[in-house]
């Protein structure tokens, strides 16, 4: 099984961010010549130090976007980029990135904000952006969790999605995603799987996918989006390699 690799380290050069592993950090000049610092925040979550941050470094006429996947997208000259990542780093905060790896992981209010939540879900996210944030991937790869069945977070959207179950299970679904001309739900994988065998299980999916993707290479190019892999792999892979993790005894987070 392909061991996942991770690589954070990218180069901002005063006019383009590089990075040798090929994701694609989201700093990225605007049409408008602005540049667009994207902030990693799982769930959405910052602290109002951090927000106060973010307002210092756009300034006060200055403008936050916020996004569909719950990030910060700072609008800033150029020439203040370099100065922006300091601070970013001085306040916890890391960079989001764009493609080839797992992007900033959404997830509604869930346990103890929802009175409809059957589960965690924002410790969730922050675990997973723990375990996997800058895991080197094919292409994208979006998650999304959400406390109940009303499923705010539309998880069969994603390429992997979650839902919490009662009693600390959860939902898992891959193969989806909500963008492109093509928009396409993922499939169920499994329900019932335990909270602390959440992580295994993402990071076996994630294996799967590479490995996958490597096999099919020449057939999906270098933009190889994880319903593509299915495509080829065929579903039963991925339910397989899930459900021998989970019979084989995951360790536990
Ligand atoms: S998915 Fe359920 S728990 Fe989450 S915000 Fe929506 S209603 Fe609340």
């Amino acid at each position: 099984m392909t061991e996942l690799q991770r690589d954070s380290n990218y180069q901002w050069t005063g006019e383009a961010v590089e990075c040798t592993s090929g994701i694609h950090w989201a700093i990225a000049e605007q049409a408008n010549g602005t540049v667009a610092i994207i902030v990693n925040s799982p769930g959405g979550i910052l602290t109002g130090k951090q927000v106060r941050v973010l307002a210092e470094i756009v300034g006060e006429d200055g403008v936050i976007k916020n996004t569909r996947r719950m990030t910060s997208l700072l609008l800033i000259p150029k020439e203040k980029v370099a100065a922006a990542l300091e601070q970013l780093q001085a306040a916890g905060l890391r960079v989001a990135n764009l493609h080839k790896s797992v992007r900033n992981i959404a997830a509604c209010p869930g346990k103890g904000f929802s009175p409809n939540s059957r589960g965690d879900t924002l410790e969730l996210a922050r675990m997973l952006d723990e375990e996997f944030y800058g895991t080197i991937l094919p292409w994208d790869f979006k998650i999304g969790i959400s406390g109940c069945p009303r499923n705010c977070t539309g998880v069969q959207c994603q390429d992997l999605g979650l839902m919490a179950e009662p009693r600390g299970k959860y939902s898992l679904w891959i193969g989806g995603t909500e963008s492109g001309m093509s928009p396409k739900h993922g499939m169920l994988v499994l329900k019932g799987i335990p909270r602390d065998q959440v992580i295994p299980v993402v990071g076996r999916i994630l294996e799967t996918y590479i490995s996958g993707a490597e096999e099919f290479k020449e057939e999906l190019g270098n933009r190889a989006r994880l319903y593509r892999v299915i495509e080829k792999t065929g579903f039963e892979r991925f339910k397989k390699a899930v459900e021998e993790l989970l019979s084989n005894g995951a360790v536990s987070k």
